[in-house]
């Protein structure tokens, strides 16, 4: 049977670009929909405007270190409204970057709402098209518990768009969003407090790194309360909110900041009427070479909740493109020793397994720590201090993990991630010459 197209992509963000343009490329008729924003969810509401608040958050702590260097900074002030725009006409550029690259690949770019209507059809516009393969790719939604008040709360979608900076700000969660945002909030001069219904955030990270990074955000001055859960939100007759806790007290607050996760974005996806199976999360479910239960119906990146981090939605979309379309050179996706980095100041970042996992394995291992002040910071009134981190089989000498929170901490674990996936024993990283003076130096010299 002939079909419009090979393959046809339900979304343009980090994983839908990525099988398109590389499909396209091996020569498949290719055709893309995008309901909302080109480049999807890193690009507009994710990875890229996050990272540049965090860089406008940190002037804040330049400006404070400079005058250690000699410099005297007056009348330094900040304008939020400034990010903000400037960041958009960013996200713009970056915008008109991802159409050309799709539409010089030679994909059909159709920027409307998409709908499976059967096992090879999509609907776009009231239109049919069919497609011998087609590829879900719609990634996630911030979610927000069902709570009383819950409308007067905000997520990271509306954050990035907010015209001023609140004066004071309750962040709920303690995940990779609720941190950064924190450190966003804070440095840019909300008063901020970050709530966690946990003993303590960033479930899942080393736990020398999080004990570490809670001392750092309480020295910075953010108000870090753990055990505290929101039952209600009411707004207040002077416009401010007021948030219960579970506990019975108040918190009042001029935005609520809600980063509670993410639900697979499947709204008006046709899943009502095509039965594409989900997993015991809401997730699409899919086998190892991304095939839904309806083997022509494909899935990849946040949608399927396996890691949602964009380097992986890529892998995935580039693990799909060549499956399909370049079997020779197709390889599965791996998903050991993913790097991964959350963008609070300071940063912290991790790759391969905690101490705790490594230990609930039953191995026996070492563990390498060092801590100090990292250099530029010496002749300032900072008091923030770096940790980094190995965790070491003992039997093998192999380093399970690398862990670090401190300045440039995502810069420097890319890096050792890819010894981790060689393999690297102790010896190896004791046998590597340190770069003089750094910080990463400390990983080859802990002994
Ligand atoms: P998305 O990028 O979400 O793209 C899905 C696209 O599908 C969207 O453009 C959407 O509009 C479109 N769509 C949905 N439904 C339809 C439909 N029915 N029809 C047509 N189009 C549709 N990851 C990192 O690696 N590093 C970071 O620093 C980082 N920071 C983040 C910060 C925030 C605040 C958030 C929210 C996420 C962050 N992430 C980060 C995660 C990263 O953004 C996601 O993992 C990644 O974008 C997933 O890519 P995707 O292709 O699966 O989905
Ligand atoms: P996460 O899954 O990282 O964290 C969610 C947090 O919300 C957890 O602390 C969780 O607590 C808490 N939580 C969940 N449900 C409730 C509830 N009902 N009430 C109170 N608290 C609740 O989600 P995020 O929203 O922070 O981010 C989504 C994903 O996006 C991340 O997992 C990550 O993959 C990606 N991302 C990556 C970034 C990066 O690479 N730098 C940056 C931002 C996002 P508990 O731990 O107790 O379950």
């Amino acid at each position: 049977m002939a079909y419009d197209f090979d393959l046809f992509v339900i979304g343009a963000g980090s994983g839908g670009v990525r099988a398109a343009r590389f499909a396209a490329g091996f020569g498949a008729r290719v055709a893309v929909a995008e309901s909302r924003y080109l480049g999807g969810t890193c690009v507009n509401v994710g990875c890229v405007p996050k990272k540049l608040l965090v860089y406008g958050a940190h002037y804040a702590e330049d400006i404070a270190q400079a005058q250690g260097y000699g410099w005297t900074v007056e009348g330094a002030s900040f304008d939020w409204t400034s990010l903000i725009a400037n960041k958009n006409r960013e996200i713009q550029r970056l915008n008109g970057i991802y159409r050309n690259l799709l539409v010089d690949s030679g994909v059909t770019l159709l920027q409307a709402h998409a709908r499976l209507v059967d096992a090879h059809t999509v609907e776009v516009d009231g239109k049919h098209y069919s497609a011998e393969h087609i590829l879900i790719a719609t990634g996630g939604w911030p979610q927000v518990p069902d709570i009383p008040g819950r409308e007067h709360a905000i997520t990271s979608n509306e954050a990035f768009y907010l015209e001023a900076l609140p004066r004071r700000v309750l962040v709920v969660g303690g995940g990779y969003i609720a941190v950064e945002f924190a450190s966003i909030f804070h440095g840019c001069g909300a008063q901020t407090s970050l709530l966690y219904r946990g003993e303590l955030f960033l479930r899942g990270f080393d736990g020398s790194l999080r004990d570490h990074l809670k001392d750092e955000l309480i020295k910075k001055g953010v108000d870090l309360q753990f055990n505290a859960d929101i039952a209600r939100i009411d707004r207040q007759t002077d416009g401010s909110l007021l948030a219960t806790l579970k506990d019975g007290r108040t918190l009042e607050a001029d935005c609520i900041f809600y980063a509670t996760g993410r639900r697979p974005m499947l709204d008006g996806l046709g899943l009502d009427t095509l039965e594409v199976a989900l997993d015991e999360r809401g997730f699409i479910a899919v086998d190892d070479e991304f095939r839904t239960s309806i083997p022509s119906i494909l899935a990849i990146g946040d949608v399927i909740g396996r890691v949602q981090l964009t380097p992986v939605a890529l892998a995935e979309g580039m693990a799909v493109a060549r499956r399909l379309f370049k079997p020779e050179d197709y390889r599965p996706v791996d998903y050991n020793c993913i790097p991964t980095a959350v963008f609070s100041l300071p940063n912290m970042a991790t790759v391969g397994l905690t101490e705790e996992e490594a230990r609930k394995q039953g191995r026996k291992v070492t563990v390498f720590e060092s801590r100090f002040r990292p250099m530029k910071l010496t002749m300032t009134d900072s008091l923030e201090r770096s940790l980094m981190k190995l965790v070491v089989d003992a039997e093998t000498d192999r380093v399970l993990g690398c862990h670090m929170a401190g300045p440039d901490a995502g810069e420097i674990m890319q890096g050792l991630a890819v010894a981790l996936k060689a393999g690297a024993t102790k010896r190896v990283f004791d046998e590597t010459v340190g770069i003089h003076p750094t910080a990463a130096e400390e990983f080859v010299t802990m002994r």
